[in-house]
């Protein structure tokens, strides 16, 4: 008998989505709008906001969180609130999944990808100073930076935020990844001008498919909703100023949001021993590299657990062979996102940077790191990196 898939990460109910769900069916709220909807914004405000003016980048005015169809719909509106025009530039982190770049490109703007660094993964501030000083020169000041956390963890935000004010450019932050982890004790989402979220699927947690836009400002949250319901003017019939877009997240999800929130910090834990579990797996194995917080400011949510193998300290064994073994045993792995610089899609694009990011993507693999995995499929997981590495 085939052994039963084990995904990278798969969705994790709690319990009561259903109820949330329910009463949405209960009260017709099937639209993009209603209870669930107002319910799972005020559930991520506080979630993200509580304590916030106390921290070393808090701000009298909280702002707030529009829920959306996407994370991707949310960077969209991010960049159009920020007056992204055609011809426009905006960096970009090259180590990040498509969905990071490609609304730059809905704008008809251009992105500008920038490499990461090797202690979190993440855009690097050298490069990333560098590129904003050579654009300028060539006659174009960049209209914002896209950092992203990726795999929960939080890129260097005090060096990142300290280059958006030296030269005044707003950062959007892309915390798709990265709900429920921290820098400083504060929330990764609430840091940049912009910060969005998604609840995708594969996500910490999910709402089938769903995102949001977090700012701290109220006046974005609205101008947020507006655009994301067809830019409606105040009027009894519809007239319209501006263009619009359908991006508000409907009622049925945002209910399975709610639920999601009650057992997101639960799962975030669930996530980080699953990352321990690796390390005590890796410990004494020659070549591999578990990545971990670089210090004590950062706290990751372990989205996904990541290695990396150099194969000549692995004695030959490359990241390559040990997701095929994985693969061989019904175990899903996947190699790190290939940087935007290296897509097909965008080989014109402007990169700066020195090959660190495409030596991790030579070289890392992202494991099965989801909150429900049991201790059966631990063992599967275990006993198959055992054979490969022909240890036990
Ligand atoms: C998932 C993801 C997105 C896009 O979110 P969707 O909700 O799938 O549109 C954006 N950026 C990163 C880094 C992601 O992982």
């Amino acid at each position: 008998m085939e052994k039963s898939k084990i995904w990278l990460s798969s969705p994790h109910m709690g319990g009561t989505e259903r109820n949330y769900v329910k009463e949405a069916f209960d009260g017709n709220w099937i639209a993009p709008l209603g209870p669930n909807v107002i319910g799972f914004e005020k559930a991520l405000e506080d979630y993200l906001f509580t304590g916030i003016e106390k921290s070393d980048y808090g701000a009298s005015n909280k702002g707030g969180v529009a829920a959306l169809s996407s994370g991707t719909a949310a960077l969209h509106l991010a960049l159009i609130i920020l007056g992204v025009k055609p011809g426009d530039e905006v960096l970009c982190q090259t180590m990040t999944f498509a969905a990071s770049a490609n609304p730059i490109a809905y704008l008809g703007a251009v992105p500008i990808f920038v490499d990461s660094e090797k202690d979190t993964l993440n855009l690097c501030p050298i490069h990333l100073e560098e590129a904003i000083k050579d654009r300028i020169k060539k006659g174009k000041k960049p209209k914002a930076i896209i950092g992203v956390h990726l795999y929960g963890m939080p890129y260097k935000i005090k060096e990142i935020n300290k280059i958006s004010k030296k030269y005044d450019i707003p950062v959007i932050e892309d915390s798709a990844e990265a709900l429920g982890s921290t820098y400083k004790g504060q929330k990764c989402g609430t840091f940049g001008d912009f910060g969005i979220l998604s609840f995708n699927g594969n996500k910490i947690i999910t709402t089938s498919g769903g995102g949001a836009l977090v700012t701290r400002n109220d006046e974005f949250k609205n101008k947020a909703v507006f655009l994301a319901t067809q830019a409606r003017d105040n009027a009894p019939h519809y007239q319209h100023s501006e263009i619009g877009y359908n991006y508000r997240l409907s009622n049925i999800s945002a209910g399975i949001g709610r639920g999601q929130m009650e057992v997101l910090d639960k799962h975030v834990q669930l996530r980080r021993d699953m990352h321990d579990f690796y390390v005590e797996i890796f410990k004494e194995v020659p070549g591999v590299h578990v990545y971990l917080e670089p210090n004590e400011d950062y706290f990751c949510n372990n989205w996904l657990s990541v290695i990396s193998i150099d194969p000549v300290e692995a004695g030959g064994l490359t990241r390559e062979d040990l997701r095929s073994c994985l693969e061989s045993e019904n175990i899903e792995s996947r190699p790190l996102w290939k940087p935007m610089h290296l897509q097909p899609v965008f080989k014109n694009v402007p990169f700066y940077g020195a090959g660190i990011a495409e030596m991790l993507f030579e070289q890392g693999l992202c494991l099965p790191s989801g909150s429900n995995l049991t201790k059966e499929d631990r063992e599967r997981i275990a006993n198959a990196i055992k054979k490969c590495f022909k240890f036990s």
